[in-house]
């Protein structure tokens, strides 16, 4: 469907657009500024012309947490190499990953994966490579995953030395300092602890995967584009003896993928200053039901509504269209003070966690997605 057309349906009450151009510069600015191998982390977005469009624009590989993921990479960028970072996996998810789709990158991070690992998996093969996931210590990340994951530092040292002993498989580190890491210091202070354990152990540490986290751009986060932390990161790793001689891999999913699609949402309902809309936080807009203020723009008659023509501004309180009193967004919204039933309210800045877990609760699916070509892309 045209950008054109949507705009002027009366069909629907909701709509997607995606900019791949966006999506590809975004990855490639990414991937030019890192210093080691950039793998696209699926859950963030898993459309299938995302996971093209990324590695087009040069990806390493992927990020994957479930065979359902990797049947999606292997099916979409046929050849790309994905890797299973998931610290607990099924027995079965570890055997078909490694006999059915031939991966050969595992993570864990405590005795009792590595003993599953260990069961399934061919000890003797030297393709393989198993990282230990170690606790990162304190971030400042929104969604802070440490507290689900990661080994002490003492047992991420016994870890590696068991994979040394009993196993012919190379073996990496890896942290994950959580999503929207709004620093540099918890890569830094998490790289610096990589660096000491590589010191201490009892093996080769060939790689070592920082994870993602990268921070985004929203109006109540207004994040520089990535390419000054990435420097900072470059000449932390050129200053450090042990990090220049491993592998160095990220698994950014946010940020490469936040700015390629946009949530058009039609207001069905003005009570004064509450806007009731076509879509809400299950139809994609669960970012903002907490934590981030997305940059908002409305639209009217195919064409964006002019502040100078709209008779100024005023905030909004908005809601989704289903019947739950939590689909509601968590910061006010300042749209024009004409705003009326019919005009569109276009969210931006919602291509990641935003597409991958909304659903169709109470009836209301959003099920149409646009595609923009590059004279249309903004
Ligand atoms: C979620 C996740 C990512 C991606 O995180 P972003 O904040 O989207 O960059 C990368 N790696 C792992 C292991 C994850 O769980």
């Amino acid at each position: 469907m045209e950008f054109d057309t949507a705009l002027r349906t009366t069909e629907f009450d909701a709509f997607y657009t995606f900019n791949p151009a966006r999506l590809m510069r975004a990855t490639r600015d990414f991937v030019e500024g890192f210093p080691g191998s950039v793998l696209y982390a699926v859950k963030a977005n898993p459309l299938p012309q995302v996971i093209s469009s990324v590695r087009a624009a040069g990806v390493a590989g992927f990020d994957v947490a479930s065979i359902a993921e990797a049947l999606l990479v292997q099916a979409e960028a046929p050849g790309a190499r994905s890797w299973f970072m998931n610290p607990a996996k099924s027995r079965r998810d570890i055997e078909r990953a490694w006999r059915e789709l031939g991966l050969r990158d595992f993570v864990v991070d405590c005795a009792a994966e590595l003993d599953k690992l260990l069961e399934v998996l061919p000890t003797g093969e030297p393709s393989l490579r198993v990282h230990v996931r170690f606790h990162s210590g304190a971030s400042d990340a929104l969604y802070d995953l440490n507290s689900k994951f990661g080994a002490s530092h003492e047992e991420t040292l016994r870890l590696l030395q068991r994979i040394a002993a009993q196993t012919a498989w190379s073996s990496g580190l890896a942290f994950h300092p959580g999503s929207q890491t709004i620093s540099i210091e918890p890569y830094l202070t998490a790289m610096q602890t990589a660096a000491r354990l590589i010191e201490r152990a009892d093996a080769r540490v060939a790689s070592l995967d920082i994870g993602g986290g990268f921070p985004a751009r929203y109006d109540n986060m207004p994040m520089p584009p990535p390419a000054a932390l990435l420097q900072r990161l470059g000449e932390f790793v050129a200053s450090c003896a042990t990090l220049k001689r491993v592998e160095l891999l990220c698994e950014p999913g946010r940020v490469l993928a936040y700015d390629c699609m946009s949530l058009f949402a039609r207001v069905i309902l003005r009570k004064d200053r509450a806007l009731y809309c076509g879509a809400g936080i299950f139809g994609g807009l669960l970012p903002a039901q907490q934590f981030f203020q997305l940059p908002v723009r409305a639209w009217r008659g195919g064409e964006p509504i002019d502040d100078a023509t709209a008779g100024g501004q005023r905030e909004f309180v908005v809601f989704g269209p289903t019947c739950d009193s939590n689909d509601r967004l968590a910061f006010p919204y300042a749209l024009p003070e004409h705003l009326r039933e019919g005009d569109w309210i276009e969210f931006q800045h919602v291509g990641a966690y935003s597409e991958s877990v909304r659903c169709a609760f109470n009836g209301f699916s959003v099920d149409h997605l646009v595609t923009l070509d590059a004279h249309e892309a903004g």
